[in-house]
């Protein structure tokens, strides 16, 4: 990127954008997730949560480069998701989700490895904010990947199975799906990778319905309960407070709904006019969807940022975009082969259960 480049004006920049789109037509296929920023979302041609964004990615065949706008690990999952010819790019590569660092996979083949030694049926579920090697572990050990969307779903389908479900790296996704389902949290183990597990864990997990893992989303967790209440003493009982599933259950327990970015968005966009609305998830999607529902009033829980979502620009965006028109693509986004087989049998396996 020159400096030329970095001087351009946002209103430049969707310009040059919009030509590099006109001129490489179907070829072209890009993706922004929910909590990209404005400009973002306007060059998207698709605009979803992970869920729908790998319902989508799965389904584009015809083009030829897909442009991921998110953070790392939805990139690879597109790259898992897409055919070989495909070619995936991340304009933000250094955008990586904290959460989906929260466990390794030599962390997790410990903990499955300690696991087996209670002879119960486990099943791993990974939540797709993840590495794909831990979505791989799942694919070859029987377990398969989720979203905020349809953890439940797939939680059921573990129990459908006669299985413990071994839930990571959330905790407070994996603790408020299983809470939905009327499971207490005397009934679940926190599984610490930090760690160490005796004789006497062993006998306790036996005794649980679900294993969980230490592992959390700085941006949901800031939401407290403190946050809550000011809401509601500042707005009385009329105001509708939606939160998302990483937040603490605490938080989860005294709002009015819980559900994925797509729920908040549909539930919002459902409820009559003049109703009122605190959304407790990232900021740029809370703003978006305030200014797309100008007959509703809505405010954020608190103003939380995801500053790795951000990290994405229009900018970053422009240069792959013009390298491909060019001729001389950047560098795209790649899984190593085994990895990303075992990866997508999980994320078929989600699909399907879907
Ligand atoms: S909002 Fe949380 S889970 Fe989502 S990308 Fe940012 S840090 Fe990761």
């Amino acid at each position: 990127m020159n400096i030329e480049q970095r001087l351009l004006k946002s209103d430049e920049i969707l310009k040059r954008i919009k030509t590099v789109k006109d001129t490489l037509g179907k070829d072209l296929i890009i993706l922004g997730h929910f909590y990209q920023e404005d400009d973002i979302v306007e060059c998207a041609d698709f605009v979803g949560d992970s869920l729908q964004l790998a319902q989508i990615a799965s389904k584009q065949r015809d083009a030829r480069y897909i442009v991921f706008c998110a953070v790392s690990f939805m990139a690879e999952m597109a790259r898992i998701l897409c055919l070989p010819e495909q070619q995936v790019f991340h304009p933000a590569r250094e955008a990586l989700c904290p959460l989906a660092e929260m466990a390794a996979i030599n962390e997790v083949e410990r903990a499955w490895s300690i696991l087996q030694k209670t002879e119960q049926k486990i099943i791993p579920i990974v939540y797709v904010n993840s590495r794909a090697d831990l979505k791989a572990f799942c694919g070859k050990n029987n377990g398969l990947v989720c979203t905020s969307a349809n953890a439940k779903k797939v939680m059921e389908y573990v129990f459908s199975q006669n299985a413990i479900p071994f839930f990571f790296p959330d905790e407070n996704l994996g603790r408020n799906t299983a809470h939905s389902m009327g499971i207490k949290d005397e009934e679940m183990f926190l599984w610490d990778p930090q760690g160490q597990v005796s004789g006497e864990d062993l006998e306790c997990i036996r005794a649980r319905k679900v294993i969980l893992w230490r592992g959390f989303c700085y941006v949901h967790t800031a939401f407290t309960v403190a946050d809550v209440k000011a809401i509601r003493e500042a707005y009385g009982k009329d105001i509708n407070i939606v939160v998302h599933p990483e937040c603490i259950p605490e938080v989860v327990e005294l709002s009015d709904y819980v559900g994925s970015t797509s729920f908040i968005k549909n539930t919002v966009e459902k409820a009559p006019s003049g109703s009122q609305w605190a959304i407790g998830t990232e900021l740029h999607f809370v703003n978006r969807i305030k200014r797309d529902n100008p007959d509703k009033y809505i405010v954020p829980l608190k103003d939380c940022v995801c500053r790795e979502m951000a990290k994405m620009t229009g900018l970053k965006l422009l240069h792959i975009l013009e390298n491909l028109a060019e001729g001389r693509p950047s560098e795209g986004v790649t899984v190593d082969p085994e990895i990303s087989k075992y990866a997508r049998i999980a994320l078929e396996r989600m699909l399907e259960v879907s």
